[in-house]
């Protein structure tokens, strides 16, 4: 009552005071703020079709790659190739075969993002051996992002997911080794942890990207890294191009690092420059710390990729009529 007189009153004032025309004025909708362009300066020919993945996952690229020469859209070839390793049980970072938690639960942690901005994912989940796939389902057939746990485990049943053991022998023996000592190390680089991030543009020149992983092994029973996380495991703009990455998650999450990557090439950073600052962000607030891995992966809208590391020894694998090729990446450490 108090507001509605408060309003009548006040509109009679200001039609005393300030003109008809003004009036008209405020009463039309406020016009959104322009959202400036994105920086990414156009090549007339951009490399497409293209995919990239963290590491030299192989098989993964190989089965990417076939999907976009076949005229498969971007979304479809990261899913696919991601699914090769996990499905492949001696990867021991990935899908089946993964490393268990501490209280020996193997959960897996999957994220996908496509070219309008659509994403999925699940965390913590157990029993299912192609996390990426249920993530794009969540995407496809819910109304949320992220599902976990448990609740992730019936959805998976519900879309007609199998429920499969995800331990292996190998991965039994090493963790039944592993108790003896119980210690918890992030080792650098590829002993302990090792995600598969992938990032693909098709034949329209739209983009996509996946990132699936068993995390840190022996981590805390629930926790979760960056992988699964829209915006720190990967993030994809379809104006300015994407970026995934590895290592350890907390410190990706700290600083939003796949999210941060696109935004600094929006502003006309190259795929290496932007890759290159997110890792020196990262190493800001870590100062003199050796102890831990992180590789970023970056590809934009021209095909153009990049990648940076805290430690030399990531790589990322490259597939496009270039050739095929499996990149080293320079490092913030010698
Ligand atoms: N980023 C993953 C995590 O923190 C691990 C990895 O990349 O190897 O779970």
């Amino acid at each position: 009552m108090e507001r509605r007189k408060f309003l009548k009153n006040s509109s009679l004032s200001a039609a005393g005071l300030v003109s008809a025309s003004t009036l008209v004025a405020c009463k039309t909708e406020p016009k959104p703020e322009a959202v400036p362009a994105a920086m990414v300066p156009t090549t007339p020919n951009p490399i497409k079709p293209i995919v990239v993945c963290t590491w030299n996952f192989f098989n993964a690229s190989e089965k990417a790659w076939k999907v976009l020469k076949e005229g498969g859209n971007a979304l479809d070839a990261v899913e696919q190739g991601v699914m090769v390793e996990e499905g492949d049980e001696t990867n021991e970072t990935v899908g089946k075969g993964g490393r268990p938690d501490r209280d020996g639960n193997v959960t897996l942690d999957a994220c996908i993002m496509d070219k309008d901005g659509n994403c999925g994912a699940v965390v913590c989940m157990e029993n299912i051996v192609h996390p990426v796939s249920v993530a794009r389902k969540v995407m496809e057939e819910t109304p949320h992002i992220i599902l976990a746990g448990k609740g992730a485990e019936k959805f998976a049943y519900e879309q007609g997911f199998k429920k499969e053991d995800l331990f292996t022998e190998s991965t039994k023996k090493q963790y039944e080794e592993w108790l003896k000592t119980s210690k918890y190390e992030t080792t650098i680089n590829i002993e302990n942890h090792d995600t598969i991030g992938m990032l693909a543009i098709d034949e329209n020149g739209d983009i996509a990207g996946a990132c699936t992983t068993s995390g840190m092994a022996y981590k805390v029973a629930g926790r979760v890294g960056d992988s699964p996380i829209i915006g720190a495991g990967l993030f994809i703009d379809n104006e300015v191009g994407g970026a995934t990455a590895t290592g350890v998650g907390e410190e990706v999450i700290r600083t939003v690092g796949s999210f941060l990557i696109v935004e600094l090439m929006r502003q006309g950073k190259s795929p290496q420059e932007a890759c290159e600052e997110g890792v020196k962000r990262i190493m800001k607030k870590n100062e003199g710390r050796k102890d831990f891995q992180i590789g970023f992966l970056a590809i934009n809208k021209n095909g153009e990729t990049g990648g940076y590391c805290v430690h030399p020894g990531f790589t990322y694998r490259e597939y496009s009529d270039n050739g095929h090729k499996n990149r080293e990446v320079i490092s913030f450490y010698e």
